[in-house]
């Protein structure tokens, strides 16, 4: 085998103990794999093997892992005030009938974020790509050419409901008569094309440059997709062994839908999804925030993964998700972005010092409060098995997967070294990234990125997305009427006694 890349002289941390920092060491990587560590990599490596001479001051660290994000809004962040999620959505995702983006647009939006992201070292992306009004196949394309070409691991799914809005909501006696029938209209595209679209997504796509691409399945949530449709997304996620993206119980006004909508009968949502057989080692369970005990335990047996997004969590007011009590009921927590318009920043670096910090308002017991090593494996061991890649993404050891970070120790962030775990998670922003690397290549590297024109495509993105120009989604306001009936919802949510509480604090 030719080329590779020697690092000689690195510091490196183990993913199962990343407290421990390693004496200086070597580490080769031939093809898209580690394939040796230690004194004896030097003497494998070939004469033209890249050599990337750490001095003892550089860190390699298994690439970050982002667990859950949506493309579709990398060009709205910022964009919008603080909402809560069903509030939100409206002008997120308005219920209008505008074309669906350009491929162009698909694109460079989908770039926006990888540009981010391999600057700070993130290697890996589960892409939950919602279209509005629908997924067109050039879209989808244009979606995933972008992940082709910038060089990240991505796993992308297509996150659209198919069931009318009256279907996914508690409270619907808050909608004056007038506003009834508009949500019963018909979600845009039926399962049967949605589910022809997957297939032709996943034969196009599938395990495309020896697998750094891959698709997953989504059914968004479970208040709004047909139970027959689920079973269909679970039957391809266990034929093509990818993950079944579900978002479950985000917010209190979630909750009540166990008493709210007749057809859970009373039962949470998770529940819901385990007693149809949904809940599986193979779904990663998105947020979790307004789940009870019951819900952990079954979470739990079955072998799921939770995907904890605390930025999200804090701009849409939706609440603390119990880390502590997950991570008590074995279940492995990964760590996501969500998206742009409600996380503003494309940084693991910041997800990951939130999480370990805001479940510290929980109680005063600081015993129950995550530690540096835990929110670290989140990160990297949970988020290797979300994507169902354990073992072999997330960790530096022989075999492995070659997804890397360097980091300079001798940034600000790291000086004086005094805790590479307690600095990795509360003080690195990401500038200390020297090097990322996924599957063997150098994909961002003395300060550029190594397969994309950066400049032109942030040009690009300033043009086409600039107020009134192309945004690839539609952005008219929604009505104040039906703004008004989403708030009285929430609201009356807020106020129901569902036996616990996701919230801190007093105004
Ligand atoms: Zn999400």
């Amino acid at each position: 085998m030719t080329g590779g890349t020697l690092f000689t002289d690195v510091r490196t941390i183990c993913a199962d103990n990343p407290a421990t920092l390693s004496a200086s060491t070597d580490v080769l990587v031939l093809g898209d794999r580690i394939a040796e560590i230690g004194a004896s990599a030097r003497g494998q490596a070939t004469p033209d093997c890249f050599v990337f001479e750490g001095h003892g001051r550089h860190l390699l660290v298994p690439g970050l892992i982002n667990a859950h994000f949506h493309s579709s809004t990398n060009h709205m962040k910022g964009a919008l005030p603080s909402m809560p999620l069903e509030v939100f959505m409206l002008y997120e995702s308005p219920a209008d009938r505008s074309p669906v983006p350009s491929p162009r647009a698909a694109y460079v939006r989908t770039m926006l974020a990888c540009i981010d992201m391999l600057r700070l070292g993130t290697t890996s992306v589960q892409d939950d790509a919602f279209f509005v009004p629908f997924p067109a196949d050039e879209a989808i394309d244009a979606v995933m050419q972008a992940y082709a070409d910038c060089g990240i691991r991505a796993t992308v799914a297509l996150d659209q409901p198919t069931l009318p809005e009256s279907s996914k909501l508690p409270y619907l006696d808050e909608f004056p008569p007038a506003l009834r029938p508009v949500l019963d209209t018909p979600a845009p595209v039926g399962e049967d094309q949605l589910l022809d679209t997957y297939q032709r997504m996943a034969s196009r796509w599938h395990g495309a440059d020896r697998g750094r691409l891959q698709i997953g399945m989504s059914v968004s949530a479970p208040q709004r997709v047909s139970l027959g449709y689920f079973h269909a997304l679970d039957d391809l996620s266990r034929k093509l062994d990818v993950p079944l993206f579900v978002h479950v119980l985000e917010t209190k006004a979630q909750r009540t839908l166990m008493t709210e909508q007749p057809r859970f009968a009373g039962e949470s949502l998770v529940a819901y999804i385990d007693n149809n057989g949904l809940l599986t080692d193979r779904t990663n369970v998105i947020h979790a925030v307004w789940i009870d005990d019951g819900d952990l335990a079954r979470i739990a047996a079955t072998g799921s993964v939770v995907i904890h997004n605390p930025m999200s969590n804090l701009r849409l007011g939706s609440g603390i998700a119990p880390y502590r009590r997950m991570r008590n009921a074995g279940i492995p927590v990964a760590l996501g972005l969500d998206e742009a318009i409600c996380g503003d920043s494309n940084s693991m670096w910041e997800v990951i010092r939130t999480a370990g910090l805001i479940h510290n308002i929980t109680g005063e017991d600081y015993s129950s409060w995550p530690s540096a090593e835990e929110i670290l494996q989140s990160l990297w061991g949970s988020g290797a098995r979300a994507m169902r890649r354990a073992g072999e993404l997330g960790r530096l050891e022989v075999g492995c997967l070659a997804d890397l970070a360097v980091l300079d120790l001798n940034s600000r962030a790291f000086t004086p070294l005094n805790s590479v775990c307690g600095q990795l998670v509360y003080c690195e922003t990401g500038a200390s990234v020297e090097m990322t690397m996924v599957a063997g290549r150098k994909v961002f590297e003395r300060g550029r990125l190594t397969l994309v024109d950066e400049a032109g495509l942030l040009e690009e993105a300033r043009e086409r997305f600039s107020a009134g120009r192309d945004r690839g989604q539609p952005h008219e306001e929604p009505e104040a009427d039906t703004v008004a009936a989403y708030r009285r919802i929430v609201s009356r949510a807020a106020r129901a006694d569902v036996g616990m509480n996701r919230w801190v604090g007093h105004l």
